[in-house]
């Protein structure tokens, strides 16, 4: 079922977005060489908490941490550890959400560790371009599918691949609510966009294939291929004047 928020709600997602949104800039700071992935989930979980809000994967689904933090390979879900030290060509995926006033924010970028390829940088930047495609579809009356088969469209033309394995999803008083919000689709197809519908759209994309495979901690999921993988999301309030990204500064 999907839920529509009155304005007054979306205008309180937007404190949650604004906090998850400051809470990943300072993670994204701290992506150096030398810095283990747990601190930087720390930095995470100390931002949130003394906002007074709560780290949205904390304890979800049993998952030990604040944030997701997915280097190189690493799909999505990587678990915080002492033992992943960053190193200088990395690129990190961070995953944050922060729930302020009973409703989530929700938000993701791959920062570059230090000096990265050429080709890690493309990854990068195509993804990220993905997502802003897919976020100027999120228009009311249009549908779910010209949201994915924007980022399709503009990713698999540049020889990359859209993970089809996890996808986005509405957001709100729940980290995950209806709709699904594939990163792939076909235009004019798929539930309706109406405003008040508030999403986390959040291409996935592999340098190599879109086959994913889950490690046995249930959690981590990288490229079956090894190939690298990039993951940009914003939460996206469907308003009667367009797409508004919530989780800004
Ligand atoms: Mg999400």
């Amino acid at each position: 079922m999907v839920v529509l928020k009155t304005t007054r709600e979306i205008a309180a997602m937007r404190d949650a977005g604004r906090i998850s949104q400051q809470a990943l800039r300072l993670a994204g700071e701290a992506v150096e060489p030398g810095v283990s992935t747990f601190e930087i989930d720390s930095i995470v979980r100390r931002y949130i908490e003394e906002q007074g809000a709560v780290p949205s994967f904390l304890g979800y689904g049993g998952f030990p941490a604040s944030a997701c933090i997915s280097v190189n390979n690493v799909v999505i879900h990587g678990i915080p550890s002492k033992q992943t030290i960053l190193k200088q060509g990395d690129i990190v995926s961070i995953d944050v959400g922060a729930r302020y006033n009973g409703y989530h924010g929700d938000n993701a970028w791959t920062f570059p560790c230090g000096d990265i390829s050429h080709e890690a940088q493309a990854l990068l930047d195509t993804t990220r371009e993905a997502l802003y495609e897919g976020i100027k579809r999120a228009v009311a009356g249009n549908r779910i599918g010209d949201i994915g088969s924007a980022v399709q469209r503009y990713a698999e033309p540049r020889s990359y691949s859209v993970v089809r394995d996890f996808v986005g999803h509405g957001v709100g008083a729940k980290l995950h609510e209806d709709p699904s919000v594939p990163n792939y689709g076909t235009p004019g197809r798929g539930v309706r966009l109406l405003p008040g519908m508030t999403i986390a759209i959040e291409p996935m994309i592999n340098a190599g294939s879109n086959k994913v495979k889950v490690l046995s901690d249930k959690w981590t999921t990288v490229t079956a291929d090894g190939s690298l993988s990039a993951h940009f999301e914003h939460t996206v309030a469907i308003t009667p004047d367009g797409p508004v990204i919530m989780t800004l500064p």
